[in-house]
């Protein structure tokens, strides 16, 4: 239906959270789908690989492994992502280089391990998973959300350059999604957040996945390029 169908897509930090909805989704859509991560493997996917994506040889050899045992790769998406919140007085360097380094390194890696091929082909369409933070700033994550409003600039600035290959690069920025990331929120402070949000809930990790398929597909989405789309619950309007 989105032409996904057989089409060899890889998601970073696909064993939970997002990253595991977008693995699950695609799937049904019919894509053969690998995924990399940290800690322990994830309950869907034809290919699970440890490797973090902040090693740039190991990303490498973990796209290399996808083509081989899969096949060429058509789609990206770069989700991995980390959080160590704190005022920006108060923020370690440490603090800040981890965040930054998964977030926005981590997707200049994915992109790069990915790309060539893509551009041999003249054809692909990448991912980016930002976030809300990274649209607005958001206190208590400075870090955070310049990792994430960088990944908008790296994600235009690729769909600038590889418009010629006809490769395509969008952002999807979620808002608050039922996930680990942010299962520490105190039940007062969530009910704070929800009359803040239009829609008055979070979001479910699927209502993610639905919109990087859109962004992946051939069909739905092909003549759409360096574009975010915030999925929020209208807690946001860019
Ligand atoms: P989770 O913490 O549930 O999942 C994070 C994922 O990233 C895990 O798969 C994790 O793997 C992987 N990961 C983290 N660091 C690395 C690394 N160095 N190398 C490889 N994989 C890594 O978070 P979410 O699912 O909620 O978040 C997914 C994305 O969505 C993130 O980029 C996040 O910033 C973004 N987002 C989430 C929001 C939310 O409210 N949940 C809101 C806005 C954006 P492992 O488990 O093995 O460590």
């Amino acid at each position: 239906m989105l032409g996904l169908e057989d089409k060899v897509v890889l998601v970073t930090g696909g064993n939970h959270g997002i990253g595991a909805s977008i693995v699950e989704v695609l799937e049904e859509f019919g894509a053969k789908v690998a995924y990399n991560y940290r800690s322990e493997k994830g309950p869907h996917g034809a290919l699970g690989v440890k490797v973090d994506v902040t090693d740039a040889e190991g990303m490498n050899a973990f796209a290399e492994q996808v083509e081989n045992e899969l096949g060429p790769i058509y789609g990206a998406v770069a989700n991995a992502g980390v959080i160590k919140d704190n005022l920006i007085l108060r923020m370690p360097e440490d603090d800040w280089d981890f965040v930054v380094d998964v977030n926005l390194k981590g997707a200049f890696i994915t992109a790069r391990a990915v790309l060539p091929k893509m551009y041999e082909r003249n054809e692909g369409s990448m991912v980016f998973i930002s976030s809300l933070g990274g649209q607005r700033g958001n206190i208590g994550q400075a870090n955070y959300a310049a990792s994430k409003a960088g990944m908008i600039g790296l994600a235009q600035t690729i769909a600038g350059e590889a418009a010629r290959y006809s490769v395509r690069c969008n952002v999807v920025a979620p808002g608050y999604t039922k996930t680990d990331i942010i299962k520490g929120i105190p039940e007062k402070v969530e009910q704070a957040l929800f009359k803040q949000i239009p829609l008055r809930r979070f979001a479910d990790p699927k209502e993610m996945a639905w919109a990087a398929a859109f962004f992946l597909s051939p069909v739905a989405s092909s003549y759409v390029t360096g574009q975010v789309l915030g999925v929020n619950g209208g807690q946001y309007f860019s």
